[in-house]
């Protein structure tokens, strides 16, 4: 534990050794907690090295925190489909499109739903009342009508 030159800013004896030291993983905005570690901090460029139980430590808590926040994904798509009152079979056809196992795909964290989907899905989850909307939404009157707009002025340039 004593001083040493930074490998990175190449300020010589910078980096000063520290112990019981909190620090944060993160992943997407999601973020995690690791209690002390030691290690190096490099008092010019503030670039760390941690001793090696350290860096195992870290680097399992990152792989922990993906591993779970993929998790609690999975379990939140199911968990809003259900009280939606989706099937895998209609979420598809009613919110996400794509290939009729995408839900189910999801639902095992086998992929990670795209981020519109899971916003949309955490959205419904505030405001399950907005359901009603979606058979309007994929009836696509409005959405027609602008096409009848387009077509119109499609033969009047004519
Ligand atoms: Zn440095």
């Amino acid at each position: 534990m004593s001083k040493h030159t930074c490998y990175t800013c190449g300020a010589p004896d910078a980096m000063h050794p520290f112990k019981g030291r909190d620090f944060s993983v993160s992943f997407k905005q999601l973020a995690r907690r690791v209690h002390n570690l030691a290690g190096h901090e490099c008092r010019e460029c503030a670039e760390v090295e941690f001793d090696a139980p350290s860096a195992e430590r870290y680097a399992q808590a990152g792989d922990e925190l993906i591993e779970d926040a993929k998790q609690v994904m999975a379990d939140e798509m199911k968990r809003i489909r259900r009280k939606l009152h989706f099937t895998q079979k209609s979420a598809v056809q009613w919110l996400s499109g794509g290939g009729h196992n995408a839900f189910s795909r999801y639902e095992r964290a086998e992929v990670e739903p795209p981020k519109p989907l899971f916003v949309l899905m955490r959205l419904l989850d505030r405001h399950p009342e907005l359901v009603q909307e979606l058979q309007a939404i994929n009836e696509c009157a409005d959405i027609n009508a602008l096409l009848v707009q387009k077509q119109q002025q499609r033969e009047q340039a004519r």
